[in-house]
């Protein structure tokens, strides 16, 4: 599972994958003119960069910046994003029993709101089998 990036990961992890992550073929030097739609590492950007994609997507495409960088501002970007839940994700995982309860208190909530909605839709349908 070498194309995702998971909460799970540790900061290494997610450097070594975006820097191993396919970008343009087409722009083989830093100079070259960059397709980012091409590109996996744009596709994080448009997710993860809120301070500065559409200035990436310039660079990419002026040949203003090579991949090596753009990645390298890639994952910084994407961790900064990614820490808080990470964080909450360790945090969680210390207290199973708690993401248990939850779990099992938001289950029993959504099988009470199924049932009520199938039996308005049988009702609807006259799908009742004693009639
Ligand atoms: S400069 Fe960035 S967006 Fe453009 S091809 Fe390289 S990694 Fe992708």
């Amino acid at each position: 599972m070498n194309n995702t990036i998971l909460l799970s990961e540790e900061t290494e992890e997610i450097k070594k994958k975006v820097k191993q992550a396919f970008t343009d073929p087409q722009k083989i030097r830093k100079n070259d003119k960059g397709h980012p739609d091409n590109c996996v590492v744009f596709a994080y950007h448009k997710i993860f960069n809120f301070k500065n994609k559409e200035q990436r997507e310039r660079d990419c495409k002026s040949g203003t910046i090579g991949c090596v960088e753009c990645k390298e501002d890639c994952t910084t970007t994407m961790i900064e994003y990614l820490t808080p839940y990470r964080e909450k994700r360790k945090e969680l995982k210390k207290n199973e029993s708690y993401v248990r309860d939850i779990l099992k208190t938001g289950a029993h909530k959504a099988s009470v709101e199924t049932n009520k909605t199938m039996d308005e839709v049988r009702n609807h349908m006259k799908l009742w089998l004693n009639n």
